[in-house]
């Protein structure tokens, strides 16, 4: 099933600017400067749709936000961080954002009712103008093959990989790696979307605006429950260590079809883990199992890719064997189901 107790949290600290130009500009659209088409997804508070700007032709993932849901929540915080930390990153693998616009226009003069009873609860809106994923969540593709190839895994896995590798880099903690939060492109290839768990460490190469920042302290956990490592669940600080052990279960489930600490409830799940109540399908190569094995270490530190050596001993790992590094993005990719 698809685990969507999600609970976002992000970060205070890091460098802090008085003067900050942002790259994606917030522009002076408003929503009917685009042609709507299907929605891509629903979030905690917000609402992704398909968009073709009418003069440009261009083609957006609109994320549309519920701006009364977030201020009466207190996300506001979350919000502007994910936008922050959007804006300055630049790589093939993370889902690039292309402008922003504060739109206050009701949608339905130039839409048809249904969608505009969709979409009427977001008149008063932020939004977000994202990189379009038109091959949809790698969560469907598992979903829909039942099960990965060792083949497909190793290449989606590869590529997730060379993004946290990058988005690590930059001093970043992703917090919500799982198969929803990994999107397709047309062509197959993944970008890791969702920031709005995000926590910059202190040395972070990204640039946090004062107002930005947010307390964790209301928070129990951040991330999703089938993918939270155990040292969150013991209030340890966070650590690059935490987006290790995420991608050991996403890989895991690449594999299987489930998240291996999949139980009936919350409780129950976080009990696995803490235990970490592991079992491997027999059909699991030897390469899989050491390297899902050795990224859910209960020491953070030991995980592939947390220690000295960087990324080094991750990218070394058997399994990955045959991976070119250098030209992932210009491989084929697995055909999408
Ligand atoms: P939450 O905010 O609760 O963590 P979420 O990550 O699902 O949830 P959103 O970022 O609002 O929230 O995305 C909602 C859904 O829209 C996603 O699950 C995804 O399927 C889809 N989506 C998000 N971004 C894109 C994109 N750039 N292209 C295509 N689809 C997208």
């Amino acid at each position: 099933n698809k685990d969507n107790s999600s609970n976002t949290g992000a970060s205070n600290n890091v460098q802090r600017s008085k003067s900050f130009a942002f790259r994606a500009p917030q522009e002076n659209f408003s929503i009917q400067d685009f042609e709507l088409g299907k929605i891509y997804g629903v979030g905690s508070y917000s609402k992704v749709v398909r968009a073709k700007k009418k003069d440009t032709g261009m083609v957006y993932a609109l994320k549309i936000m519920d701006k009364k849901f977030i201020t009466k929540e207190n996300k506001t915080a979350y919000v502007k961080l994910e936008r922050i930390v959007l804006d300055q990153l630049e790589h093939p693998g993370v889902v690039r954002l292309y402008f922003t616009f504060q739109d206050t226009f009701s949608l339905c003069s130039s839409f048809n009712l249904l969608h505009c009873l969709t979409l009427f609860s977001l008149i008063y809106c932020e939004d977000m103008a994202l990189e379009s994923c038109e091959g949809g969540e790698l969560f469907d593709q598992i979903t829909r093959k039942g099960r990965l190839s060792e083949d497909e895994a190793r290449f989606y896995a590869a590529e997730v990989v060379d993004s946290l590798e990058y988005i690590h880099n930059m001093g970043l903690i992703h917090r919500d790696i799982k198969p929803e939060n990994l999107l397709l492109t047309t062509d197959g290839h993944i970008k890791i979307a969702d920031f709005g768990s995000v926590k910059p460490m202190q040395n972070s190469q990204i640039t946090v605006l004062p107002n930005a920042s947010s307390d964790d302290k209301a928070c129990t956990f951040v991330g999703t429950a089938a993918y939270v490592p155990p040292e969150v669940l013991n209030s340890s600080p966070a650590t690059f260590g935490n987006d290790l052990w995420a991608l050991g279960c996403t890989l895991y489930q690449m594999l299987s079809g489930t998240s291996p600490f999949k139980d009936a409830s919350e409780w129950l799940i976080f009990q696995r883990i803490i235990a970490r109540d592991i079992r491997f399908p027999n059909y699991f190569s030897e390469e899989a199992r050491d390297l899902i094995d050795r990224l859910l270490d209960l020491d953070p530190s030991k995980r592939p890719g947390a220690g000295p050596d960087g990324y080094a001993t991750l990218k070394m790992h058997p399994f990955f064997r045959g991976i070119d590094w250098s030209s992932l993005r210009a491989q084929t990719p697995p055909k999408l189901a």
